[in-house]
């Protein structure tokens, strides 16, 4: 295992991985791991970059990527192989052997997992998806009471500066001064927490980690326009 790649236990059957952008095949502004197609990096990059990605982390399969559309629509992973690519920000699955797949530049991907390892789901939390519903979305769709779930790299409120039309959006207490008194600085970590505590998980591990303070391990889309994109994933074994 390449120290590169993050790799954990979830539950006792459950695996996660969060990737980055080190060591890759990908050029600027895509360089190096970019696991995006849709950003506009050259295609074979961005599959040879899945591949070790898939090597690296011993997958078991490929993962069930999301066409990822800022909405809340969260799907269940049933099967192997459609060939198909839904339109939707989440995923879940009981089933073993079935990877999550969450891709993000500066939005919050969001691992949740039964503590018992019975089920597990993926979300891509920007704030349109948080503000549209997705946690609830996708914790009405688990049967299990007692969840953990991970808080990946974001963009943080220290640089997630936003304008006034977000202001009537999030509740004040979201929201810190920024660099001038035209902005505010918003806290999407802490709202989705907040709303994954109001949804009974109390189980929440939060990286902490800043996608623009953190952008020579992490791509922003923010700080730096076209760029790539890494992933969490998410799945069972045996
Ligand atoms: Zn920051």
């Amino acid at each position: 295992m390449p120290e590169q790649l993050q790799s954990w236990e979830f539950a006792e059957n459950v695996f996660a991985a969060c990737t980055n952008r080190i060591q890759g095949y990908s050029k600027s502004p895509y360089a190096e791991l970019n696991l995006g197609y849709h950003v506009g990096d050259e295609a074979e990059w961005v599959r040879l970059n899945r591949l070790q990605v898939k090597t690296q982390l011993a997958l078991p399969t490929e993962p069930h990527w999301l066409n990822q559309v800022h909405g809340s629509q969260v799907i269940e992973i049933t099967k192997v192989g459609t060939g198909m690519i839904p339109e939707a920000d989440g995923s879940y699955t009981t089933m073993v052997n079935e990877v999550l797949a969450i891709q993000v530049a500066d939005c919050l991907p969001i691992l949740i997992s039964a503590v018992n390892g019975s089920e597990i789901m993926a979300l891509h939390a920007g704030w349109r998806s948080l503000q549209a519903g997705i946690i609830q979305q996708g914790l009405s769709r688990l049967g299990s009471n007692d969840l953990r779930a991970w808080i990946g790299p974001g963009i943080r409120q220290c640089h997630f500066e936003v304008g006034l039309e977000l202001y009537k959006v999030f509740d004040e207490t979201y929201f810190c001064p920024g660099d001038d008194a035209q902005h505010l600085n918003l806290d999407l970590a802490g709202y989705a927490a907040d709303l994954l505590r109001k949804g009974g998980v109390t189980d929440i591990i939060d990286t902490q980690i800043c996608t623009v303070c953190c952008n020579d391990t992490y791509f922003s889309h923010r700080l730096e326009g076209p760029t790539g994109r890494f992933a969490a994933l998410l799945w069972k074994a045996n």
